[in-house]
């Protein structure tokens, strides 16, 4: 299995810096050194148009504005020209800023990236602590001690779990200890209970123990000043147990981006609702927000907008307030109806092109208030691949991760794949382990609107461009959606 690219270790605010190129899978490999689509500053990134594979081999001088810094407006039904997925890629996940970090309380941070180095204050463990039930002795007291010719120890004192000794140890002296008690001054050693008998005031020692024996020692774990957690780590439970150990109850980290998520269309109903005669249910608002909250950021239902331009820019201004980034479903081709495009290709923050794929080719990206858009195309698997392919790898480095492309396997195609030879085409299949190989099989055919096929399918096989039809057999790349154990 690979995880694909990986984003620098170094990345802060809205800095993000250039992603080494993916391999070649998805088409063209971009050119190594392609700068990163904004300036790395503070403020909100600009989206341009995306770079053609012609104006990236032009070279460009120092001063001109590069082609992806345009501030042109693409006209709606604008450049014809195929766009290469990775190309593509790469301009979204440049033009995407880190998210700021922000305190959470331990719970909300989990599954978030963390900011910064995070550093034992004191000593952990923070105390030197019994790790058995017995007594707390001088190992040079009880060195002869067997079960024939026990030692004598004199009690003189008691400590249990959360409590201050109430003793010293001296010659032949031992202190009753519970696991976990702070173990007392003088005492270097604990002879567990199972080896010892009461007798009177005191206790008999029935076998020797070493200096330190069942004594977990102060700073055992980490030292004070020894680093916990480094940057860039992502909080599972075993650093939250880590981190509340060493009495931390917030962390800086960087947030779950919030995701408003929009369907547009005069011909959507809500699921709940009856449909008349020609009406659909919205399903890419489902689809969407279940590949958001996988992805670990927020989404929320930003409703269904009827094909009307002023009632879109309305609905995603009034929602700016509460969201770091918008996807929208629908309305991104060449119809009269086409409302994204119609809404916002004057402000000249969002860019329309046609990406080399299928399915999902009609895309929009850009800047609305300094926050990504995306405008899908509304048929329900081109906005499930699209989401795959730009948008889960853009929410994970908005979140600070680095690992953010899903894993991909080489596996036997078992059915013919076709699709157009220009195009990466992204085909829905179902991948087994058999026999120590990876098979794949087609779970329908590969009209985008066909939405059970992705529901039964758990990869997208990659075909790239050239090739017309893979016959079965063929070996081939494919993304793993949803991990094996997580499917039933
Ligand atoms: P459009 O890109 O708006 O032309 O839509 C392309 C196709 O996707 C049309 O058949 C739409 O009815 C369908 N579609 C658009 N939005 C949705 C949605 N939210 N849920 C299901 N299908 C949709
Ligand atoms: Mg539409």
């Amino acid at each position: 299995m690979t995880t694909g690219f990986e984003l620098p270790e170094e990345q802060e605010g809205n800095k993000p810096a250039p992603p080494v190129a993916p391999d070649d899978v998805w088409g063209a490999p971009p050119p190594a050194d392609l700068p990163p689509a904004h300036p790395p500053e503070e403020e909100a990134p600009v989206a341009g148009a995306p770079p053609t594979q012609a104006e990236l081999a032009t070279p460009t001088t120092a001063n001109a504005p590069l082609p992806w810094e345009s501030t042109e407006g693409t006209e709606p039904g604008g450049s014809e020209e195929l766009r290469p997925v990775d190309l593509v890629r790469k301009w979204i996940l440049d033009s995407v800023p880190v998210l700021q970090p922000i305190e959470l309380p331990l719970q909300e941070a989990h599954g978030c990236v963390l900011a910064t180095d995070i550093v034992a204050q004191l000593d952990l463990p923070p105390f030197s602590s019994s790790g058995m039930d017995g007594f707390a002795v001088r190992a040079v007291d009880v060195a002869e001690a067997t079960p024939q010719n026990p030692r004598q120890l004199r009690i003189v004192g008691r400590v249990a779990a959360g409590q201050q000794p109430d003793a010293t140890v001296g010659l032949d002296e031992a202190v009753r200890i519970a696991t976990g008690a702070p173990v007392p001054a003088g005492a270097d050693a604990i002879v567990p209970v199972e080896q010892t008998s009461l007798q009177g005031e005191g206790v008999l020692v029935l076998a020797p123990v070493k200096e330190g024996a069942f004594i977990r020692p102060a700073g055992q774990d980490v030292k004070a000043g020894g680093l916990l957690v480094p940057r860039g780590r992502r909080v599972a439970g075993p650093e939250l147990g880590l981190l509340a150990a060493a009495g931390y109850s917030s962390l800086l980290v960087h947030p779950r981006p919030r995701v408003a998520v929009i369907s547009t269309g005069d011909e959507l109903v809500e699921p709940g609702r009856p449909a008349a005669f020609g009406l659909i249910r919205d399903s890419n608002s489902f689809t969407l927000f279940g590949g958001v909250r996988d992805a670990g950021a927020e989404p929320f239902l930003g409703g269904i907008v009827r094909d009307d331009v002023d009632e879109l820019r309305e609905t995603v201004l009034g929602l700016a307030i509460r969201a770091d980034c918008f996807v929208s479903s629908g309305g991104v081709s060449v119809g009269e109806r086409d409302v994204v495009k119609k809404a916002f290709f004057r402000r000249a923050e969002i860019d329309f092109y046609k990406v080399a794929m299928q399915p999902g080719m009609p895309q929009g990206f850009g800047m609305i208030e300094g926050k990504p858009y995306w405008g899908l195309p509304g048929n329900p698997v081109s906005v499930f691949v699209s989401f795959e392919v730009f948008i889960r790898p853009a929410l994970l480095k908005m979140m600070g991760r680095h690992d953010i492309l899903r894993p991909e396997v080489t596996a036997i195609l078992e059915t013919d794949v076709s699709g157009p030879k220009e195009k990466t085409v992204f085909a829905r299949v179902r991948v087994t382990r058999l026999g120590g190989e990876w098979h794949a099989a087609s779970t329908g055919p590969g009209q985008s609107n066909l939405i059970s096929t992705i529901a039964k399918a758990n990869g997208l096989a990659v075909i790239p461009p050239g090739t017309e039809t893979l016959p079965a057999g063929t070996k081939v790349r494919v993304m793993l959606f949803r991990a094996l154990e997580d499917d039933g």
